[in-house]
């Protein structure tokens, strides 16, 4: 079938609701397993060709970034700028979390039987996610394992904190040898960059069908008993990010940069869909970085740099999801959090979202060292398993937005913010 010529935005919107639907007749009419044979697949495609170009566009991108950032003070500045805009809005986000979930208390007044059921419940469903969460990452560990032992290996496993680490130390490295040297590599890299963007200009035509197929394959599984028991809570943490992203987000917008609000959503609306119906930031970052250079004017430098970091270490949708969850499990299990215990998980979150990665689900294992760190049964974590997809998905889509955003400011206050129609010519 060939959709008609409208905007990107729309037919991904046209794929979404088309999913939503299929999906939930699958799920009625008992044909969820012709979903997951014959459609999900063409989700899965779609989200392999664009995992397929992450590891190589991050390099070549990052490291042209950084050299082309030629002067190390700039570097030195613009990193400063996107590391504090990242810690600023994951914390405020945390502290959203936190505020909402003392307020409306999702995880107080559950019947004993409700309690019971959910705790039974989640120990049917429990384990893979439980157990790797049990086998939780140290603070010590996530910050070691920043520095690859052998960069060839952080390539052939997609880790992308160690790719990252190793594409600017070479990227400063080129700056200090001497151009003669370094210009035929720098070149090299700049058309590896070229070819992945090219890639992903192909691979976006499909999205449409890929969000189809992934919404309505997510749809279909997706039971809809357990949603009500834990109703309150995924309200608390969707309405969460709902405040952020509509609040923190425009603010930080309006009062940092040029751009107006508008322009900004609907800039990003594509990466938005794709985030929401993949789950995954870092898949949606080619996109991510097509859209914010190509609609929201960020130049390309600031683009490299700013967005592959942020897919990898800015996670206010997930910080913000374990700030609601931290204090959830506590209530469920009758245990009430005292100031300095809610201290404790602003501090262990934002070093949790860090050290997530923007895959599906990988914010649930994280979790596991807030809950750690503030004494709460890491067997809790399965109490909200039914309900972890469809918040990993809109996380997800908070998470592609932050980054994006700070992309956006960093650019204005570097004077490198074109207007969009400026950016489309130039990228064509
Ligand atoms: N799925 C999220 C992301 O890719 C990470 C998480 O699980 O919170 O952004």
């Amino acid at each position: 079938m060939k959709l008609p010529r409208l905007p990107l935005y729309t037919k991904i919107l046209i794929g979404l609701l088309a999913g939503v639907v299929v999906g939930i007749l699958a799920n009625q009419l008992g044909f969820s397993d012709f979903v997951s044979n014959y459609i999900k697949p063409i989700g899965s495609a779609f989200i392999r060709l664009i995992s397929m170009v992450v590891v190589p566009l991050v390099f070549a991108s990052l490291l042209v970034g950084t050299t082309s950032l030629n002067d190390i003070r700039k570097l030195g500045r613009i990193g400063a700028k996107t590391v504090a805009y990242f810690l600023c809005t994951t914390t405020i986000a945390i502290s959203l979390g936190l505020f909402l979930a003392n307020v409306f208390r999702p995880g107080v007044g559950l019947s004993e039987e409700a309690q019971t059921r959910l705790i039974q419940n989640s120990s049917e469903q429990a384990g893979a996610p439980t157990e790797t969460a049990v086998k939780r990452p140290t603070v010590k560990d996530i910050l070691l394992n920043i520095i690859p032992t052998n960069p060839v290996q952080a390539f052939v496993e997609g880790r992308m904190l160690q790719i990252i680490f190793f594409a600017l130390l070479t990227g400063i490295c080129l700056s200090l040898i001497g151009s003669e040297r370094s210009q035929p590599v720098i070149r090299f890299f700049e058309a590896i960059n070229e070819v992945m963007v090219q890639m992903v200009h192909i691979i976006i035509k499909i999205a449409p069908y890929g969000v189809f197929a992934l919404i309505s394959a997510v749809i279909a599984d997706f039971g809809l008993s357990i949603l009500f028991l834990l109703l309150k809570y995924s309200a608390v943490v969707i309405a969460g990010l709902a405040l952020h992203v509509t609040i923190v987000y425009s603010l930080a917008i309006r009062i940092f940069s040029k751009q107006k609000v508008r322009t900004f959503f609907k800039g990003i609306r594509p990466a938005q869909l794709i985030a929401f119906s993949s789950g995954s930031s870092s898949a949606t970052l080619p996109v991510t970085m097509e859209c914010t250079e190509k609609d929201l004017g960020v130049s390309r430098e600031i683009c490299s740099f700013a967005l592959p970091l942020g897919a990898t270490i800015n996670m206010d949708g997930t910080a913000l999801y374990q700030g609601v969850s931290a204090v959830f499990i506590a209530q469920v299990y009758g245990m009430g959090l005292t100031v300095t215990q809610q201290l404790i998980v602003v501090l262990t979150a934002t070093l949790a979202s860090i050290g997530t990665a923007g895959t599906p689900g990988a914010g649930v294992i994280t979790l596991a060292i807030v809950l750690k760190s503030i004494g709460v049964p890491l067997e809790g974590i399965a109490i909200i398993l039914g309900v972890e997809r469809i918040l990993d998905m809109c996380r997800s889509m908070v998470n592609v937005t932050g980054d994006a955003s700070c992309a956006v400011v960093v650019a204005s206050t570097e004077g490198e913010l074109l207007v969009p129609a400026e950016a489309e010519a130039g990228v064509g």
